[in-house]
């Protein structure tokens, strides 16, 4: 088991302000930031990111919204950090998700939900390669 994680703050948590608070509650939750940075993604970008979900029927908007404005992108190391950050993030319809996770807090409805985690150990080494090279991981 990998002790490594990927997440993005979406577009929707950082033009509402909450980037600090929903940052705050990962390094409380135990997280050690390994690599983190601010950008804005392109849709080509944004459908190679999420390419497992390209023959959804909620691909394009999926796209449009994860373009349409800056993240955060940031490697997290805990023990168990796939599915603790999971945990922590909540259910990806917000509505479903558990008081006190970060999508329940901070998320408005199941497109614009706030916040990424990665979905197994594979993918977290996939997705942070996808950001950061190895001169940006500490
Ligand atoms: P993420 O990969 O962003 O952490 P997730 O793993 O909880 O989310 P996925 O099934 O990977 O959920 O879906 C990726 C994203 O696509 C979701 O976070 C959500 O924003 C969007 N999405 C998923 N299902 C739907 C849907 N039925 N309608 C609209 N958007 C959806
Ligand atoms: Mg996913």
């Amino acid at each position: 088991m990998s002790n490594r994680t990927l997440t993005m703050i979406k577009p929707d948590a950082m033009k509402k302000g909450h980037a600090g608070a929903i940052l705050d509650k990962i390094i409380k939750a135990g997280f050690r930031i390994v690599a983190i940075k601010q950008l804005k993604l392109t849709t080509e970008k944004a459908g190679e990111f999420y390419d497992v979900h390209r023959a959804r029927p909620f691909f394009g908007e999926l796209v449009e919204f994860m373009s349409s404005g800056v993240i955060i992108a940031a490697i997290l190391e805990k023990e168990n950090a796939v599915p603790d950050f999971r945990k922590l993030i909540g259910a990806t319809d917000p509505a479903k998700a558990e008081e006190g996770t970060i999508r329940k807090l901070f998320a408005s409805s199941l497109g614009e939900n706030a916040i990424h985690g990665s979905d197994s150990d594979e993918n977290a080494k996939i997705e942070g390669d996808f950001f950061f090279s190895a001169l940006e991981k500490f």
